[in-house]
């Protein structure tokens, strides 16, 4: 048995880095310090796979070689007049630039799965900044956490453990020296777990948070309450948070995916930076996907844009709402869709999945999914950060190496090398 120690998790965005992996004969057989999700992604890891390269759809769906796929891919590729490239969440870094290369071959769009998650997020951050800091810097330094709309004990099982309840340099007794608190609609899993729950009205985000700057700013409100809290206790949650010593505002879809979308994002942004004015406050998204902040960050490297990138001029253009998959998909626009990582077919709404239906899909993922049922084209690939190595961004920013531990099935390749034996093929007839 050997034991392989440090392990990245690639499940959620905070890449736990301390797992210890155990194999015998290239099988894992222990996955220590992960949690129950980790557990079941490592220890489950061969179940569903897709095991052979299929090309057809329905009933005419037939196994082929990975050359043959290869080729079908190709072809539907250089005949589409607006390819959409989608995905990439689930993947590392490397892949990433293969898959921005093939949109640009092909003059097609290229968008990541954050443009149905916190890409209204980073439209906040671009009309109004980004006040922020590290996880390490949390755990050390942060005397006040708050979780906004976001429910870290069921979508990211380890992130209170290793950084809001852990003891850190500074903060060496978080039960005493840290508060937790909870700002959501409902009583969640994460809220029962904090020191301190505070219900607000659906839709409010917007509002309370104005009011909230409002009142740091020594404005006097007309009003007895804003979201469902009175005037007294938001004053209360302002005045101790511009008494921490160092705060920190994690926020969820909650936030940035209800009534105000990036406007909900924008005046966080802008709350933090007027606490800023009097203590260290520090903002961060609870980022899903493994490495969606990598997506991010790959896009914004080579493309100039974090997600939504039109090639179709030959340079790349930005524009959510325009560029972005759903949209492209619900206008009918896209005639084929390069699929990357990612279940578009299991989360996109129905008016988009009616497009999707109609169009030639390759589909590149390791295992089955909703997705790989409709694909005309479908290519299995190694699991990143489990039967492949690579770079991931952890939700912080922070980059970190994902380890190979296992050997893939026979035959199988990781995304970035089948991408790029999809680009040479592409080079020869678009270039
Ligand atoms: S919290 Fe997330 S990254 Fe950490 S072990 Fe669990 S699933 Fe993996």
């Amino acid at each position: 048995m050997t034991e392989l120690k440090d392990v990245v998790c690639p499940f959620c965005g905070c890449l736990c880095d301390d797992l210890v992996i155990s194999i015998t004969e290239n099988r894992i057989t222990n996955n220590k310090n992960g949690c129950s999700i980790s557990r079941t992604k490592f220890l489950n890891h061969l179940e569903d796979r897709i095991v052979q390269p299929t090309i057809g759809v329905d009933d005419s769906k037939v196994e082929a070689t990975l050359d043959e796929a290869i080729q079908r891919a190709v072809a539907i590729l250089a005949n589409s007049k607006r390819l959409l490239v989608y995905g990439l969440s689930s993947t590392e870094n490397d892949a990433h630039r293969e898959a921005y290369k093939i949109a640009e071959i092909t003059g097609g769009v290229v968008d990541n799965t954050s443009s149905v998650c916190h890409g209204t997020t980073i439209l906040g951050s671009q009309e109004s900044g980004e006040p922020h800091g590290s996880l390490a810097e949390v755990r050390h330094r942060s005397d006040l956490v708050i979780y906004w709309g976001a429910n870290p004990q069921f979508a990211h099982p380890r992130h209170m453990s290793r950084y809001t309840r852990a003891a850190g340099e500074f903060v060496k007794d978080p039960k005493n020296e840290r508060q937790i608190w909870v700002f959501d609609i409902r009583k969640s899993m994460t809220a029962q777990a904090a020191n301190r729950f505070v219900r607000i009205n659906p839709g409010s985000d917007l509002e309370l948070l104005n009011a909230m700057r409002a009142i740091l700013r020594g404005h006097k409100l007309d009003v007895e309450s804003v979201g469902g809290l009175s005037l007294t206790e938001i004053s209360d949650i302002v005045t101790s948070m511009k008494n921490a010593k160092y705060g920190t505002f994690f926020f969820g879809l909650g936030l940035s995916q209800s009534k105000g979308k990036h406007r909900n994002v924008d005046a966080a942004i802008r709350l933090i930076q007027d606490l800023n004015s009097y203590t260290r406050w520090n903002l961060m998204p609870m980022r899903g996907h493994f490495n969606v902040a990598g997506a991010n960050k790959t896009s914004t490297w080579q493309t100039g844009y974090p997600f939504a990138v039109d090639y179709s001029r030959g340079y790349p253009r930005y524009q959510p709402g325009e560029y972005t998959a759903v949209d492209l998909l619900v206008r009918g626009e896209c005639d084929a869709l390069l699929n990357v990582a990612a279940d578009p077919a299991a989360h996109f709404p129905r008016r988009a999945l009616k497009h999707l239906a109609k169009i030639p899909i390759i589909n590149l993922d390791p295992k089955n999914n909703m997705t790989s049922l409709i694909a005309e084209v479908n290519i299995p690939t190694a699991l990143s950060g489990i039967e492949c190595d690579g770079a991931a961004a952890r939700m912080d920013g922070l980059p970190l190496y994902l380890k190979k531990v296992v050997e893939p099935p026979m035959g199988v390749l990781p995304d970035r090398e089948v991408l790029r034996m999809i680009f040479d093929g592409l080079r020869g007839i678009c270039e």
